[in-house]
């Protein structure tokens, strides 16, 4: 143990893992407490690191990072990449160490491998004792990040209301480079395709894949009536995807296709939504989280803007549809964190404009779009709820939409299946029940209640159990008469 000291070359290629911890004790002469201060004393003197390390690993490369030619890693690698001879000393000398100092005073305590993210990092936390666990929301990070993120969004509308380019404009890429738009004559008898565009982004080291679920067709028919069924089955479909996937063997490697937004595009040229908008979004506000958008509205007065949010809002709560609710905010939430809130939930519908150019206006270029009379900025919050949109999509709500998905709509749907899944097997029982019970053969009754959910089933059962209790009376009374018959004679 004792020849393992900090000066190991070898060390040096593993900065962080060696760094912060203390040298080892080995005098027993020597009380705790004096070792303990002068441990302090040095580590103070060294800006709380031993003398010639620097105060974080270098970014670049943490603890994690095995070096270039470690030999091949078991399933769940130590985090040094050192092998087991190495690192046991230093368990033991964490392990003496933590016995000495628990909760370990500051100065001792292992820096945590997160640099800038430590959470004891903060001057007034520094003359306080920890145990360590505020790192755990770290840990979690950490794992979720080298796991990378995805999410599946859906957009739908008729043609032409900047679909596509507002797609662009929010991710910056440029996914429908090669889409074929039809003619009138091609879309009269057009049925709604789905089309996945899948891109993956990385943005400071943060992975996300990113599904856009098109739905090129849809309203554009002469008879649209039901044309969002097609959209309905794709939601669905994708839930009985992940609920075999889930009640698999592997469960481990499961891919969330599942649509976790729905961006609806509504007109900004008619008075308010559509009944085809209102149908479809009463028949998929059960199924996926609708966000409702006016389209183009640098087609409109900021006096018209106004007006069309507050007819689609009205009419969206005159039909009962449920779109996505922005979570409530915890009174305890600062004040800028809940005026944010209040302003999405009163942008709803957000009205957005989308470019797939740049534009030079005043020296400045941004992606916009130009009009004999003037530009108009994409991300201008003055001109569109563009920005509103986008920072609630990826910044602020991403998550919450993930977890309503997952939560309330892929619940249902889950509920929905274990049900009639329960049922089928309940009829299924009872079926071959009455063949047995007909073939005069035993038969085990009665069934568990609590599977039957229809009047109809529950009248059955109940009829099914009178008459079981008619024949074990019937039978007993049988069994009475033939031993009073024995006895008599
Ligand atoms: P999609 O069929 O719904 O995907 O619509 P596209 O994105 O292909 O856009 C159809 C047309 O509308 C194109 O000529 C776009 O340049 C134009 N467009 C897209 N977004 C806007 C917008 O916000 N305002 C205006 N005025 N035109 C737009």
């Amino acid at each position: 143990l004792s020849s393992l000291s900090i000066e190991d070359q070898e060390d040096l290629q593993y900065p962080y893992a060696m760094r912060d911890l203390p040298p080892v004790i080995h005098s027993a002469e020597k009380s705790q407490k004096q070792d303990h201060h002068e441990m302090e004393e040095a580590l103070t003197a060294a800006n709380g690191r031993l003398p010639g390390y620097p105060r974080t690993p270098p970014s670049s490369c943490p603890v994690s990072c095995p070096p270039a030619s470690s030999p091949t890693v078991p399933p769940r690698p130590n985090h040094t990449g050192r092998d087991s001879s190495q690192i046991l000393p230093l368990k033991r000398q964490l392990v003496s160490q933590v016995s000495l100092d628990s909760p370990l005073s500051p100065a001792l305590r292992p820096r945590s491998p997160w640099g800038l993210l430590d959470p004891y990092d903060s001057p007034e936390d520094q003359d306080k004792e920890y145990v360590g666990f505020a790192t755990l929301p770290n840990q979690v990070h950490r794992k979720t990040v080298k796991k990378g993120f995805t999410f599946t969004l859906m957009v739908a509308g008729e043609t032409g209301l900047g679909k596509s380019t507002l797609i662009n404009s929010l991710f910056l890429t440029d996914l429908y480079k090669d889409r074929k738009v039809l003619n009138a004559e091609e879309r009269i008898s057009q049925t709604v395709d789905i089309i996945k565009h899948t891109i993956g982004i990385e943005e400071k080291g943060v992975k996300l894949r990113l599904s856009i679920i098109d739905t090129p067709g849809f309203g554009d028919a002469v008879n649209n009536t039901a044309s969002w069924k097609h959209v309905e089955d794709y939601i669905d479909q994708q839930f009985e995807q992940y609920f075999r996937d889930e009640s698999g063997l592997n469960r481990k490697n499961i891919q969330d296709n599942r649509v976790h937004c729905l961006l609806y595009f509504i007109s900004p040229f008619g008075h308010g939504p559509r009944p085809i908008d209102v149908e479809c979004m009463k028949a998929l506000h059960e199924k996926v989280n609708i966000i409702p958008l006016l389209a183009k509205a640098d087609s409109l007065t900021q006096a018209e803007v106004c007006s069309k949010k507050l007819k689609i809002r009205e009419e969206i709560k005159q039909f009962g549809i449920n779109i996505y609710q922005f979570p409530e905010c915890d009174s305890d939430e600062d004040e800028d964190f809940q005026r944010q809130e209040q302003i999405l939930k009163d942008s709803i519908p957000f009205a957005v404009i989308g470019s797939n150019i740049q534009v030079e206006s005043k020296g400045r270029k941004f992606r916009g779009r130009s009009y004999p009379w003037g530009v108009v900025e994409v991300e201008n919050p003055i001109h569109s709820d563009f920005l509103l949109l986008r920072n609630m999509l990826v910044r602020t709500h991403m998550q919450d939409l993930k977890d309503v998905t997952r939560e309330n709509h892929y619940e249902n749907y889950r509920a929905q299946c274990i049900q009639s899944m329960t049922r089928m097997m309940v009829q299924e029982r009872k079926r071959s029940l009455r063949e047995k019970y007909r073939e005069g053969s035993e038969v085990d009754f009665p069934l568990p209640l609590a599977a039957v959910d229809t009047d109809m089933e529950r009248q059955i059962f109940e009829k099914d159990e009178e008459l079981r209790k008619m024949q074990e009376v019937l039978e007993r009374i049988q069994e009475q008469m033939q031993q009073s018959q024995s006895g008599s004679c």
